[in-house]
């Protein structure tokens, strides 16, 4: 498992980009992978871990977390409104608030529960008619609509396409929630988190750069 170099090069891009130390938190992204592997990154002190599927996460966190009490789990794949009650009962965060039906169902959660994951609202930058995520013209009237219920989200994420250079991406990501006033940024993977945490990610998802690659769905 690569976790500590990988660390290591997140350590070394903050320093460069003038970042606070801490101030990227480095999500493990462990969908698919085998427990142990899970379990050996919980016992190098690993705390922070996405995942994309409330089934598995529902399956294999709460053994996870009854040992390690401390550990947090982010929501980073698409979420059904049908799964909307078990999510923000497994969840600490969910990256993936694309659309008002379910922010309507989410706030209708946090309402009834007294308290909510920390969300991020997911913007489809590269505008692919495939690919989730509230398009950035829509983003501020999506923001107002959630205030409306009474959502916080605490910040945004975006997936860039593919075949793209990320950059442009991450800057426009980057540009929207300062002017929303909105502090998070879930942006960069494997393959581009250092350049994600040089246009201020405060969250990048790594998965099979610290894992090795997945098993398939
Ligand atoms: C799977 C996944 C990742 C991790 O991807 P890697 O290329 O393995 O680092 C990051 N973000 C999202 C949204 C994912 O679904």
């Amino acid at each position: 498992m690569s976790l500590i170099a990988i660390r290591t090069r997140l350590d070394a891009a903050m320093a460069q980009a003038g970042r606070a130390a801490g101030s990227v938190t480095l999500l493990a992204v462990s969908k698919l992978q085998p427990d142990a592997k899970v379990l050996q990154a919980l016992q190098v002190g690993q705390r922070s871990f996405g995942e994309n599927y409330v089934q598995e996460t529902a399956a294999k966190w709460p053994a996870f977390r009854a040992q390690f009490a401390d550990a947090k789990v982010h929501m980073i794949g698409p979420l059904q409104t049908n799964k909307a009650k078990q999510a923000v009962e497994l969840f600490d965060a969910i990256h993936t608030l694309d659309r008002v039906s379910l922010a309507e169902k989410l706030a209708k959660l946090a309402q009834a529960r007294g308290q909510c994951p920390e969300l991020f609202v997911q913007v489809n930058t590269g505008q692919e008619p495939q690919k989730a995520g509230i398009l950035p013209q829509a983003l501020d009237a999506f923001l107002k609509d959630c205030q409306a219920m009474d959502l916080k989200p605490f910040g945004l994420m975006c997936i860039p396409p593919d075949a793209e250079d990320p950059v442009p991406h991450f800057h426009m990501l980057a540009d929207m929630a300062v002017r929303n006033g909105l502090s998070g940024l879930s942006m960069g993977m494997s393959g581009d988190f250092e350049r994600a945490v040089a246009f201020g990610a405060t969250h990048v998802r790594v998965g099979s750069a610290i894992f090795g690659a997945r098993p398939q769905a």
